[in-house]
């Protein structure tokens, strides 16, 4: 009598099982075989999770479950990152406190992982929103303070009116507001900052001990950083009296330099245009180019605007006159805001020249090119020797010949060689109220003040109205903003900024460890223990600003002494996107909601069950790459755990004893090996064929009665071993019925065993009627039966079998087969 695979009680009954035993808890004193792994945590959206999401949980849970039962001290802490702008903006459009709406959105996702057969140590939970968590931003913000890290300047910000708060460059998509497609402008703000570029060497030579991180994420990050060298050099402005000072990563094309550009926001601008005669048109396009968002202005795509100040500089080189411009291409934060223009060698300089006819001189000549610029079409990008800019004749492109010049311009007192960087500081101030609040006062008497210790957590007031009015919603409580000076005793106002919900993310793997740890930001002892992360899984998305700011403040933290290491992730991966077709755009995206094409995993599980959507999503592709959901393949995942569901009660009819189990037993040990290795490389989706297969070889020998039932026995068991981390609850629930008391999580991982996967391969001598007519090689496991069939179908042994038929064939094992023969009947 077969028990239906009933997938609903089953999975419920290890759920509860797991979590009430708290399988998942670690006891953080103890870090031998210590593997802590870190799923990035995740924000409680509100949206119901769907099975796009779901590849990256379930992934995570899947090596977890393997490294538990090989022998690892797993840890495998959850957390929300609960702070940011949808749970404001909730609650303008609902009426609902973000606090209320963010505690209800992450109850409703641990449901969710729970139905995911997700184990997380739930003992070390956080959420980013909750006091006790964000007192240590407050904390980590007093002491960067001290230091001089964190620090407060105006600067000119993007701005969206319609959510009325600063955006991150990389908030801005096309000139507009990522959330709601409004223009952005920019606006000047006394803003708070870390100062993440005083890091910026160290940020860059930890990338090179990062083997364990994908190279795309690290060539990324050094983008990002941008660190280049060059020279500044100075050019003279006779009519002012002054010099701009701009920086090259070129300075061997010096000589080529036939124009100055100014940033329009440069600080000479406004005196080298107070005797233009179109000086007030000019300064209202100098102010149409400063409300332009930075990271539109820094496009190629940007069409290229400019002004000629009619002011000259002296190019230093050539003792000549060169024009100087505004254009809006050349940007205030760069260097200094000032570039030397070499139109023959740059390809931004080149349109520019030629859509103003400037002048265009070549540094670098081609051979036999005589060079008529007039037809020049495109610029001319360092290649051949250097011609007419002595004392530099005929050499050639390359780091040496930038060296000399270098010299050279230093001797010559013009300037000097200089390394900048892309890497702005980052600025963490928001004006918004779903924050952790700054923890200084401003005093009519002492100025800006930062709180004692003992003040912390400033905590936000909940009492608090959503109007989507304009401004933070801070600013308006009184109860807030009124505060006391540390210093005078007097009235002070509190700082109503909040900080950047990416100071929350950059260092929360560390209060995982500490959760509960009223007196401190987290235990020193213990992060040496643990830290740093084996294993960190999460999204693309996040490969440049939170692995930046997190690997920043890891080296403040080394800095300070609380921590021993220096760079918090040791091995990264980013799983790909799960895709769908979408109808709203008749074409395949990215799974979201947004795109009308979601999966959600409630119908999916009360169907077929959370184990067949675990095994699908892994099975899906190789995990790294992107991958097209398809309805009707999840199905195939469901009757295979359906045939795996039937396999115990075919056990007891395998014969006690076989000729030969070695076929079966090649089987199990190779699918040990081959998932072993697939769970060592996450490729989970190997790992589910191998499994398909190993039960088809069971399957195959219970059919043909061809191995034992020992043999057939430990084929299931380890069949179920090896399943579990991809399929925990049918896989518990079979190991139970199998007997066992303990969960499979604490059952050793199987080893496979090297002699059992070797085909030997022997030699026979075959007879026929005693004579010696051929040679075989066959297995040395092959059974006599298998022997004789390969045997029998040699053409030289067919030949002397003709007209006659076999009465018996004797085999000497490891030597010879004879085959008797007789006349037929
Ligand atoms: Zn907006
Ligand atoms: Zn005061």
């Amino acid at each position: 009598m077969s028990t239906p695979y009933d997938h609903k009680a089953i999975e419920a009954k290890w759920q509860d099982r797991w979590e009430a035993s708290r399988t998942a808890e670690v006891d953080l004193r103890q870090a031998d075989g210590k593997y802590y792994m870190l799923m990035m945590f995740p924000y409680p959206s509100g949206d119901r999770l769907h099975v796009g999401h779901g590849r990256n949980y379930i992934l995570g849970d899947a090596l977890y479950r393997y490294l538990r039962m090989t022998g690892k001290r797993a840890l495998n802490p959850m957390g929300w990152d609960a702070f940011g702008l949808p749970a404001e903006n909730a609650a303008i459009q609902r009426g609902i406190h973000p606090r209320d709406w963010t505690l209800a959105n992450i109850e409703v996702m641990k449901e969710q992982f729970k139905r995911w057969g997700i184990l997380y140590d739930w003992s070390k939970e956080i959420a980013s929103c909750l006091p006790e968590y964000y007192r240590w931003n407050q904390w980590l913000f007093l002491r960067l303070l001290e230091k001089g890290i964190a620090y407060k300047k105006m600067a000119p910000v993007n701005w969206c009116p319609s959510c009325r708060t600063v955006l991150a460059n990389e908030q801005v998509v096309d000139g507009a507001c990522e959330r709601c497609g409004t223009p952005v402008i920019q606006r000047d703000l006394e803003q708070w900052f870390f100062r993440i570029t005083d890091y910026a060497d160290r940020l860059l030579a930890g990338l090179d001990t990062l083997e364990g991180w994908p190279e795309k994420v690290k060539i990324m990050q050094r983008n990002w950083i941008g660190r280049s060298e060059g020279a500044e050099i100075r050019f003279a402005i006779p009519a002012l009296n002054e010099s701009v000072t701009v920086f090259t990563t070129r300075p061997d094309t010096l000589h080529g330099a036939t124009f100055l550009v100014l940033a329009p926001e440069h600080p000479l601008a406004a005196r080298l245009l107070e005797k233009h005669r179109d000086s007030a048109a000019i300064a209202a396009w100098i102010e149409a180019v400063r409300n332009t968002p930075r990271i539109q202005r820094s496009s190629e795509e940007n069409p290229k605007e400019g002004r000629d100040t009619g002011a000259v500089a002296i190019n230093p080189a050539t003792g000549e006159e060169i024009p100087v411009w505004l254009a809006n291409y050349v940007l205030p934060e760069y260097g200094s805001g000032a570039i030397m223009a070499v139109p023959a060698h740059d390809a931004r300089d080149f349109a520019f020249a030629r859509q103003e006819g400037l002048p265009i001189r070549l540094v670098y000549h081609l051979e036999g090119d005589e060079s008529d610029l007039t037809a020049l079409t495109e610029p001319i990008l360092h290649q051949g020797t250097i011609r007419n800019a002595p004392p530099f004749d005929g050499a050639a492109d390359g780091p040496e010949t930038i060296a000399r010049f270098i010299a050279w311009i230093e001797t010559n007192g013009w300037g000097n060689g200089k390394v900048v960087y892309r890497l702005r500081d980052w600025l963490i101030s928001r004006q918004r109220y779903w924050g952790t609040p700054i923890p200084v006062v401003y005093c009519d008497t002492d100025g800006m003040v930062p709180l004692p210790d003992d003040q912390l957590p400033v905590e936000l007031p909940y009492d608090v109205e959503f109007t989507g009015r304009e401004g933070n919603p801070l600013s308006r409580s009184a109860s807030f903003v009124d505060a006391v000076c540390p210093q005078c005793g007097g009235p002070a106002r509190r700082e109503t900024d909040t900080m950047d919900t990416f100071v929350d993310s950059s260092w929360y793997y560390l209060r995982y460890l500490s959760p509960r740890d009223g007196t401190q930001m987290f235990d020193s002892a213990t992060a040496d223990r643990w830290m740093p992360v084996d294993q960190y899984i999460g999204g693309i998305e996040h490969a440049i600003l939170h692995l930046l700011y997190a690997r920043f403040l890891c080296k403040v933290l080394h800095d300070f002494g609380m921590v021993g290491i220096e760079e918090p992730f040791q091995n990264l991966f980013n799983q790909g996107m799960i895709t769908r077709f979408s109808e709203k755009s008749g074409r395949i995206e990215k799974m979201s909601k947004s795109r009308g094409n979601t999966v959600s995993p409630d119908e999916l599980i009360d169907g077929m069950g959370a184990d067949t959507e675990r095994v699908y999503t892994l099975f899906i592709g190789p995990p790294e790459k992107e991958a097209e959901w398809s309805d009707e393949a999840v199905s195939g995942a469901y009757r295979f755990l359906t045939r795996v569901w039937k396999l115990p009660e075919r056990l007891a009819e395998a014969p006690p004893t076989a000729a030969s189990d070695a076929g079966l037993e090649r089987d199990r040990h190779a699918t040990i090996q081959r998932v072993t290795q697939s769970c060592e490389r996450f490729s989970f989706n190997t790992a589910v064929a191998s499994l398909m297969e190993l039960s088809n070889s069971l399957s195959r020998a219970l059919e043909e009665k061809s191995a034992s039932r020992p043999c057939c026995e430990a084929a299931f068991d380890t069949l179920i071993q090896l399943l579990h981390p991809l399929a925990p609850h049918i896989t518990e629930e079979l190991w139970e019925r199998r007997g066992h008391t303990r969960s499979l999580l604490e059952s050793a991982w199987p080893e496979h065993d090297e002699a059992k996967l070797h085909r030997d391969r022997i030699h026979l001598v075959v007879q026929v009627d005693g004579k010696l007519r051929d040679r075989v090689e066959v297995d040395a496991a092959a059974s006599e039966e298998e022997v004789r069939a390969i045997v029998l179908a040699s053409p030289k042994v067919q030949e002397h079998l003709a007209g006659r038929e076999l009465a018996k064939a004797v085999l000497v094992p490891g030597r010879l087969i004879n085959l008797v023969t007789r006349k037929p009947a």
